[in-house]
């Protein structure tokens, strides 16, 4: 049944675009999801929240969070405050004898903690399989929301009336009085609301291999409390993470390398052992057996979103929400916990909304609130892997464990229904 005198698409059903369908159909607002693929999918690796990422979940809805709650995996009780234990796995910032660090009486060897990052406090985070918890929120929307083989080519206005008329690249098209792009780092919706080459995704000299190992294998190598909590290992051009997910069942591993340009035509590229282990030629013989232990991995090219001077359009209506807005790297593990904000704040707005008028200061509050913070995102999780890799502070670890301490803070430590309420604010003084 209508609630609104507008109707609103979203074109893509990633972790974006199914939140956002999540959040504004328990305010009674109908939506279509346009999806270019044949049904809703994920790949079957990890991704971390923060607990800003964890308080958004919360705040989208109970049944939101109960889901969550299923796939989210937790570190031991007693580093429950941890996010990394941090440590050196480069056996060249060790030498001879692999001390990395004197700590008072202390000697400090390759492969033991150099320092921990922690949390401000005991709230909620960890880590889901992305496949998983993305079936979870596929059970959460009725099967009529969604169309799928719908691949947007093009949105044009139609004549004499409010509405967009979206095109896809199976002929056909849908007309909707509101289209929120939620289609990823290489979203057309993007393309087409700016206009603009320049804001294409860039490479950022980083690639990543992306694998899972069965816990009992990973503790094999790494021993069992190695194994079980997250851990970041730092080196010359590269660091590597491992943390559980799959409650523990499964370590996911994510190995990090560098290289001056991208010049395959496709993003994600089988990997080949000879060229993992070549990577990590200096890493020593843990690393070693770690990254040789890693199930099918992928290479990942790293790219990320110049800043976009506005996520929102008028004429027609479109606004950009998720990885389409601000795509990042993954390096302070934050850019789906950004996307879930993103509808948070998003959808509650359009809950206020009664005319279309009222969507565009709508789309005006959610810009002005979300792009600075989603933007800082961006640049700060480019600097965090030059951080982690001996590029920023140099190898320095007292300059790195300082620099680590407090970075994450504003991510962290947001209070999101503060943000909302200034965007309400905003939004309410634009009348
Ligand atoms: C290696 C790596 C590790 C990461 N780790 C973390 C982490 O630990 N924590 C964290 O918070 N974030 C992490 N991220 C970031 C996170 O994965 C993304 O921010 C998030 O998945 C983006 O979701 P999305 O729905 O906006 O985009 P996507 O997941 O890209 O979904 C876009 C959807 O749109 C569809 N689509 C695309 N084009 C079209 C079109 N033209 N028409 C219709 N549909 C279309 C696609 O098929 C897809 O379903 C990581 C990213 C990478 C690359």
């Amino acid at each position: 049944m209508a609630t609104k005198p507008f109707d609103i698409a979203i074109v893509g059903g990633g972790i974006t675009g199914l939140t956002l369908a999540i959040s504004l159909l328990k305010h009674n607002i109908p939506v279509t999801i346009y999806e270019a693929a044949s049904n809703f999918g994920e790949i079957g690796a990890g991704v971390g929240f923060g607990p800003n990422a964890a308080r958004a979940v919360e705040l989208v809805s109970p049944e939101f969070q109960e889901a969550f709650g299923r796939c989210l995996t937790k570190q031991h009780k007693d580093k429950h405050d941890v996010w990394f234990s941090v440590r050196v796995g480069d056996q060249r910032r060790g030498g001879e004898d692999g001390v990395v660090k004197k700590q008072g009486d202390k000697t400090l060897k390759l492969g033991d903690i150099i320092f921990e990052v922690h949390f401000s406090d005991d709230r909620e985070w960890g880590s889901v399989h992305r496949a998983h918890f993305l079936d979870e929120l596929v059970k959460l929307i009725p099967k009529s929301v969604a169309r799928f083989g719908k691949r947007l080519a093009d949105i044009s206005k139609e004549d004499g009336t409010d509405n967009a008329v979206l095109h896809f690249t199976d002929g056909t098209t849908a007309k909707h009085s509101v289209v929120l792009g939620c289609d990823g780092i290489k979203s057309r919706t993007r393309e087409l609301l700016l206009k603009d080459d320049n804001m294409k995704a860039v490479f950022t000299g980083k690639y990543v291999y992306r694998g899972l190992i069965p816990m009992d294998k990973a503790i094999e190598i790494l021993g069992e409390e190695q194994a079980t909590n997250s851990q970041m290992y730092l080196g010359y051009n590269g660091h590597i993470l491992t943390y559980p997910i799959e409650k523990g069942k499964t370590m996911n591993i994510v190995a990090f390398s560098s290289q001056d340009t991208w010049t395959e035509s496709e993003w994600v590229v089988h990997a080949s052992k000879d060229k993992l282990r070549e990577d990590y030629r200096s890493w020593g013989p843990r690393i070693t057996a770690l990254v040789s232990a890693m199930e099918k991995p992928d290479i990942w090219a790293l790219y990320n979103h110049p800043p976009a001077p506005t996520y929102y359009g008028l004429n027609p209506r479109i606004c950009l929400v998720g990885d389409a807005a601000h795509a990042s790297t993954p390096h302070q593990g934050s850019g789906a916990g950004m996307c879930i904000e993103d509808c948070y704040i998003l959808s509650n707005l359009i809950a206020e909304a009664n005319s279309l008028e009222d969507v565009d200061r709508v789309f005006k509050a959610y810009d002005e609130v979300r792009r600075p913070r989603t933007h800082k995102l961006v640049t700060t999780s480019k600097e965090a892997a030059m951080l982690y890799e001996f590029e920023l502070e140099g190898d320095d670890l007292d300059a790195i464990e300082q620099n680590m301490t407090n970075r994450m803070r504003w991510i962290w430590d947001i209070d999101t229904v503060a943000e909302l309420e200034r965007a309400k604010t905003i939004y309410r003084g634009l009348a």
